[in-house]
């Protein structure tokens, strides 16, 4: 009897979509950009020319965010500075929405993009009241995205004031 729970094997077929496209040496992150095939329908909490603001579709706690630039970039270090500041800047407007949209008492940041093809992004983990404060809120075991649309439109409603006064 198969008892892996449903997310587990749909978690489990991506990765094995996005190994399969690092072997004919596609990034994954360009390639769901350009046809939606990796991820699927995804609600969008941002998305403009450059960026794209996604909730984790296997989130290590309520509000897990990935911040996407969309011009291929392996990881940071290959960001120029003007770069650099459109996505920290995006960032730190996204970490202020979480705040307010969720009440999150802070908000980790966290970039690897570590092995073979990878595309740069930047997770982000709010902690909530309680919670315990640390690195161990980066390998909080992952669980599958719940009312994903109205999480995505909760922070969504948060974030864009915030980017209309301050402009990107
Ligand atoms: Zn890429």
């Amino acid at each position: 009897m198969n008892t892996t729970p449903s997310w587990e094997q749909d978690r489990h077929q991506l990765n094995q979509k996005i190994e399969a496209l690092r072997k004919r040496g596609i990034c994954y992150s360009c390639h769901d950009l350009a046809t939606g095939l990796i991820f699927g329908q995804q609600a969008p909490i941002y998305e403009d020319d450059q960026f794209k603001v996604v909730l984790d579709p296997y989130p290590r706690m309520l509000g897990h965010t990935i911040v996407v630039y969309k011009p291929h970039r392996e990881d940071i270090s290959e960001l120029s500075v003007e770069e650099a500041r459109s996505l920290f800047q995006l960032c730190l407007h996204v970490v202020n929405a979480l705040k307010a949209a969720l009440h999150a008492e802070k908000v980790y940041l966290n970039t690897m993009c570590d092995g073979s093809i990878n595309h740069v992004h930047i997770q982000l983990f709010p902690r909530y009241a309680g919670d315990p404060i640390g690195s161990k809120r980066f390998v909080l075991p992952r669980g599958p995205l719940e009312n994903g649309e109205e999480l995505a439109s909760q922070i969504r409603y948060a974030l864009l004031p915030i980017v209309e006064r301050q402009e990107l």
